[in-house]
This record gives C-alpha cells, structure tokens and sequence, in this order.
C-alpha cells in the first residue's frame, strides 16, 4: 500500500509505511521459488523458516504463517519493520541476482498484523523448575531472554530502570517507524507468560548487585545507552544534545505535547544534527517533525552513509538537508546555541576495510545558524551495573564478553544485546538473547 505522502506524514508520528494489503501480500509471497536449500534463512539471525511461512501467506492462511514465524520470533511485528533485511534475509534470496528479492520483511509484518489484529496467544510454559532467573535491562535482548527463560519453566524477574519496558523499541526508534501500539502489544504478550517487571528499578543503584545473588542466574541485557560526544568547545551550551536524550524526551516523554506532558526540549526552529546512521536519521526526522528546518552534517560521502538507504530517502523526501564532507569543530553561542562552525573534509585515503578516511581541508571552514545541536556519533555499552561486578571480563569499549554461548567469566551471569556487542541491531540483540537463555536453561538442568 506503499508509504503516507509526505505533506500527511509531516502533520504527526504515525506510522510513515502503510505495509501490504492481503491482495499485496498473496500475491508477493507467490513470487517464492520455494528453494530446496534456502539461502534466505541463513540470513536470518533467529533462523525463521522463511519459505514456510512464505508458503502460507500465498495460500491465503495469514494466521498459521504468523505461528510458523512466532516458533522463533517472539517479535515479529518488531522485526517485520525494523529489521535490515537488506543485508540479511533479503540479501540472500536468490530472486535478488535477478529481479527484487522476495520482501520477506514486509510479509512477516503482514502475518504478525493479522495475527495482532485476531488477538495473540500467550505461548505455553514448561512445568515450574523453581530457579529463580533476574534479568536486567528490558530491550529486545531482555524481553525476549525473559520470554525464552518463562517458556522454559523459569521464575523471571525483569529489572528496568525506566517506567516502561522496551529499551530503544520504546525510547529511541520513533513511533513514524514503529508505531508503540504494536511495541506494547508484543511485550505484553511475553509478560502474560508471568515475567514480573519491575519498572524504575536501576540495578546498580536503586538495586544492588548483591541484591541479585539469591537468584539462580542472571542475564545482562542492559544495552549500548551510554552517548559519545565530539568533545568540541560548546558542548555545555543549552540547546545542545545527543541523540538518545533527545529521542527519549520526545518518545518515552513526549516533548512533543509539551507542556500537556511535563518534559520539555529547547525551542527548535533550526536544528543540526550531526552523523549519519540511523539514529541520526530518526532525530532529523523527529526534529522535522516537530516544525524544525533541519541540517544533518556527515563528516564522509554521501554514499558512506552508514544509514539504512530506506532511511536515507525517507529524511531527504522530508526535506532535511544533507551537508556531507564536513564535521563540526565549535558550537557557538553564550549560554544557549547560535549556530554551529563546521570544517569542509576530504577523502583522499582508505582505511582497512576500505572506507575513507575523512581528513580536514585547513582553513575551510562555514558556520550554519541553529538554536539546537543533537550529537549521533555512536554510543557504547552501559556502564552502571557492570562496572560494578567483580571479576566480570569487559572488552576495550567497556562491553561485557562473552562466549558464543552467552556466558561470561562469572559463573552465574550471561549476557546478551548491545552491552555485548556495542551499539548493533534488534535482531542481533534477540538471537544473542535466544541462545544465553538455552545455556542457563542448560545450566539449570532444565534443557
Ligand atoms: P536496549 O534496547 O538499549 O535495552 C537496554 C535496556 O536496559 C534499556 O531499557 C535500559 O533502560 C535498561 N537498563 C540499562 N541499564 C540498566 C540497569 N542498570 N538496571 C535496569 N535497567 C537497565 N536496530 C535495528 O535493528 N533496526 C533499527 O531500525 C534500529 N533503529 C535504531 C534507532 C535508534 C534511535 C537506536 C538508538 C537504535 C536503533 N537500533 C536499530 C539498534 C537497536 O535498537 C539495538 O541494537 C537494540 O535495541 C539492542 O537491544 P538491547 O536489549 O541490547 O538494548
Ligand atoms: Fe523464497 Fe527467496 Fe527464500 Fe528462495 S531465497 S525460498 S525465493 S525467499
């Protein structure tokens, strides 16, 4: 059904892709060649049995589909659209050597919809071990851990320092990409299997880590929340913010309905954000959103942008300007921002991997005006609750390492997600959840 047009979705935050008609969807899931090895599935992180579930959209049996799915994808209408599957599934099908490949997102969307639409199941739990499991942090790593952990028979607590449960699902992905309905629908269904959610708990503060020994295990899902800044003069100023506070006071506090709701951002007529991923991408949009002329400065090429292309052209058909080749080296003003000074970059070298490495043209400087700066240059494993557990390995970005397994150098704790990995994808988060799950279920004999 194709996307809203672009003067509609500019009036609010609902959802920008109007995914597939049954029409659409039926005639999508045909195009399947039904490959005997299918390559698709290797692209999928939690190994959905994509031709499946394929097969019965295009036999009309939307409902079934959206099981087969659910068996390894407790979050399929997350998943369905936000997922690069441009570089998973998708990447892989067969029909993409020579035509579009298969839109194996859109379809997982279309079945969980139905499903959701009908009314979801609470999945089945295992007899009652009586192990005590903790997890910590409630993002997609946590919540599905948490799920896999119930399904196994296990009592699951589930810590979350916010007063909502959901992690970037709820705080930083804006709701014009994944509308907090379908959020709060698939996480309810995980805690009806009886994980008991304890909000505005921050473990390490609020609750001690030695709070936590009389559990039989602990899970670590406490992500990648903890924002780089470029460390320039002006970094103080009001009005300057990282893309995670920013994002969480619109979408978890909503700044936008300010002051019906009680949390505020600055006045924003000009806005600059700077980097070029996708959390870039969602503050550009979200400050356009909010009645701002927005400029996003990428220090590379317009074609290094390391946002999703999807993104990419969203944000430019919303009229966000793009100044590629240049980063900021002062933010100007007395107490509140003026504007921002910025020097051009040239690539004149690759790195290992190939991508260019961005170096400062002297002296070629330009100042754009601006009452806000939002800094999306990375972000890195959370630091509060592990840096206070004795004897826990953390790799040189202060993540938590683990074996492929999930487990860590303490006995009793996995972890899972970006506290793991760094700043990565749902996707990843959740299959690295799946499998720390399956070992303290081993551990706990119950497997
Ligand atoms: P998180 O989602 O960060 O959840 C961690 C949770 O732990 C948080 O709720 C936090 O409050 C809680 N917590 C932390 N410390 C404690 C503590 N001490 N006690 C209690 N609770 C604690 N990925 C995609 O695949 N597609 C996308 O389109 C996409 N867009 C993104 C957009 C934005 C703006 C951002 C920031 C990220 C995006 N990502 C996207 C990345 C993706 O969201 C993350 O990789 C994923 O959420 C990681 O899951 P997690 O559970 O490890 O961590
Ligand atoms: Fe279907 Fe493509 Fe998977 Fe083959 S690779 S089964 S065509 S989705």
């Amino acid at each position: 059904m194709g996307d809203r047009s672009v003067a509609d979705r500019l009036k609010d935050f609902g959802e920008v892709d109007n995914g597939l008609s049954p029409e659409e969807a039926i005639e999508e899931a045909g195009r399947c060649l039904q490959c005997k090895k299918p390559a698709c599935v290797d692209g999928c992180p939690v190994n959905i049995d994509i031709p499946a579930f394929v097969a019965l959209i295009a036999k009309g049996e939307f409902l079934p589909a959206a099981e087969n799915i659910r068996q390894q994808n407790l979050l399929p209408a997350i998943c369905g659209r936000v997922c690069p599957q441009e570089t998973q599934c998708e990447a892989l099908c067969i029909l993409g050597k020579k035509e579009t490949p298969i839109r194996i997102g859109q379809l997982e969307r279309f079945a969980a919809d139905q499903e959701r639409a009908k009314g979801l199941t609470v999945p089945a739990r295992k007899t009652a071990t009586g192990k005590r499991v903790a997890v910590i942090g409630s993002g997609p790593a946590g919540i599905v851990a948490a799920g896999e952990l119930a399904k196994d028979g296990h009592d699951v607590v589930l810590y979350e320092s916010l007063h909502a449960p959901g992690g970037v699902l709820t705080y930083g992905i804006p709701s014009f990409r994944l509308p907090k309905d379908v959020v709060k629908a698939e996480i309810d269904l995980i805690l009806a299997m009886g994980v008991d959610l304890r909000l505005n708990h921050l473990v390490g503060r609020t609750v001690s880590y030695e709070e936590l020994e009389g559990y039989d295990a602990i899970l670590l899902g406490t992500g990648a929340g903890l924002p780089y800044f470029m460390g320039i003069p002006g970094e103080n100023l009001s009005g300057v913010y990282s893309a995670n506070e920013f994002l969480t006071r619109v979408n978890l506090m909503h700044a936008e309905r300010f002051p019906k709701f009680d949390t505020p951002v600055a006045r924003m007529s000009r806005v600059v954000v700077v980097g070029g991923g996708n959390v870039a991408m969602d503050a550009a949009r979200t400050a356009r959103r909010m009645g701002a002329k927005v400029t996003l400065v990428y220090r590379r090429r317009e074609e290094d942008l390391p946002a999703r292309a999807a993104e990419v052209h969203h944000a430019q058909e919303e009229g966000i300007e793009f100044i590629t080749c240049a980063n900021p080296v002062r933010i100007l003003g007395e107490q509140a921002v003026t504007g921002i000074e910025c020097i051009r970059m040239q690539m004149c070298n690759l790195d290992e991997s190939g991508r260019p490495i961005p170096e400062p043209i002297d002296n070629d400087t330009f100042t754009l005006d601006c009452d806000v700066v939002i800094q999306s240059i990375g972000q890195g494993p959370n630091p509060v609750l592990v840096s206070q557990i004795p004897g826990l390995d953390k790799g040189r970005a202060g993540n938590v390492v683990t074996g492929d397994d999930g487990s860590t150098s303490h006995p009793k704790i996995f972890a899972a997600g970006d506290v793991t990995t760094g700043a990565a994808t749902v996707i990843m988060a959740m299959g690295g959840a799946k499998q720390a799950a399956r070992s303290i279920s081993e551990m706990l004999g119950s497997r």
